[in-house]
């Protein structure tokens, strides 16, 4: 936004106008190093656009298997919901069951790369089991910070991996202010959402991959569940990339957004017209992903939002759990609860007409229901 450059050699947080940095890489040259062809018989990871992540040195590659993940067609979902091309991307196969395991990935290599050693993370739950995992591969020291409600699998999860992890009275936020004031006392590296520059990376390849699955066209409507906006931020850069590669053309699907009704901040600015979102009060779902009140992206996934033709869209907690179980009755996958929202609100779509029948459409389906199996006891079967 504001021009400043920074080196790719030197770690990095925000810059200084308080902003998110964005890596940029020379794509004329990608493009003619790289073809789509050329992606044929590579590793079944994310790891296969190793030319468009910023790693300079692809022994620094901490992998865990992430990525390339199946792009299921849902034809009994699709028929339950009046879609004739309805497709699932199955996150939850990931390491640590979630699509966080992309970020993660990248970030931790590239800090690995830098010579960082003790890395501290705010998270909902998956982000933190997502670094522990990535970290201890890697010999890396991992400092998490959640909130003490968190479902106890990601607790246990985190402490296997051998992360040190303290909960704290309060919300994803809260524990962001905390790693914020500790974290220069301690020398730790703060890998926040947004707030290091290769997390977003990581996910952007969830981008790459939808192209190079369908055949290099892209979906009319892509549904996402979004807290801290990595996802959805990170697929719209990978799109504009690819078109300046000559990969895809200029047409682009719609961007939806799911939050919970107890939670939505980017749906409230989106409907209020604003570019930035304010702070959500007394944030609560069982959806822990999207229990985020502010995001230090909210501003990058309003633009996609828009610039797309999309729209962003609050459910309930009992709408998204109808959606977990109706994805576990037709498709087989048992989904976390923010993947049951993507469901709850292509149903609503399909009702109000904003999605055709024909129209080709992507859920994401961003982790598993498995760690949130005390959130789930009380629903009614
Ligand atoms: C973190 C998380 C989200 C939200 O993702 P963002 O990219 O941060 O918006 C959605 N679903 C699950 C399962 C998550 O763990």
């Amino acid at each position: 936004m504001c021009g400043k450059e920074y080196s790719c050699d030197e770690a990095a947080n925000l810059c200084e106008c308080g902003l998110p940095l964005y890596a940029r890489y020379n794509l004329e040259k990608a493009s003619s190093l790289l073809k789509r062809e050329d992606l044929k018989g590579r590793v079944p990871t994310m790891w296969r656009y190793h030319e468009l992540l910023p790693l300079k040195h692809q022994e620094n590659i901490i992998t865990l298997g992430e990525g390339f993940t199946p792009l299921f067609r849902a034809e009994r979902l699709g028929s339950a919901l009046g879609c004739d091309r309805l497709y699932l991307k199955d996150e939850s196969m990931n390491p640590t069951g979630s699509f966080k395991a992309r970020g993660l990935s990248v970030a931790v290599s590239k800090a690995k790369e830098l010579g960082l050693k003790k890395l501290a993370i705010p998270s909902a739950g998956n982000a933190a089991g997502a670094l522990s995992a990535y970290a201890s591969k890697g010999g890396l020291s991992a400092y998490v910070f959640m909130p003490k409600d968190v479902p106890s699998a990601f607790l246990l999860e985190c402490q296997i991996l051998g992360a040190e992890v303290t909960l704290i009275d309060g919300l994803i936020t809260d524990a962001g202010r905390i790693v914020a004031e500790r974290k220069e006392r301690e020398g730790w590296f703060d890998v926040s959402t947004l707030k290091e520059p290769y997390r977003v990376e990581g996910k952007k390849t969830m981008g790459y991959e939808l192209a190079e699955q369908l055949n290099w066209e892209l979906p009319d409507v892509i549904i996402y569940p979004t807290g801290g906006g990595t996802g959805l931020v990170g697929m719209w850069k990978a799109f504009q990339e690819m078109e300046e590669m000559g990969w895809i053309g200029r047409r682009r699907p719609r961007m939806i957004s799911v939050q919970s009704d107890g939670c939505a901040p980017i749906v409230r600015a989106f409907l209020e017209g604003k570019e930035r979102a304010d702070e959500w009060q007394n944030a609560a779902t069982i959806a822990a992903g999207l229990r985020v009140p502010k995001a230090v992206g909210d501003f990058l996934m309003l633009r996609a939002i828009r610039e797309s033709g999309g729209t962003a869209i609050a459910v309930s907690d009992e709408e998204l759990l109808e959606g977990v179980k109706l994805l576990g009755k037709m498709e087989g996958i048992f989904g976390a609860p923010e993947a049951g929202a993507t469901v709850a609100t292509l149903s609503k779509l399909r009702e109000g007409g904003l999605i055709s029948q024909d129209e080709r459409i992507v859920l994401f389906i961003t982790g598993s229901g498995l760690k949130y199996v005390e959130s789930l006891r009380g629903v009614t079967l």
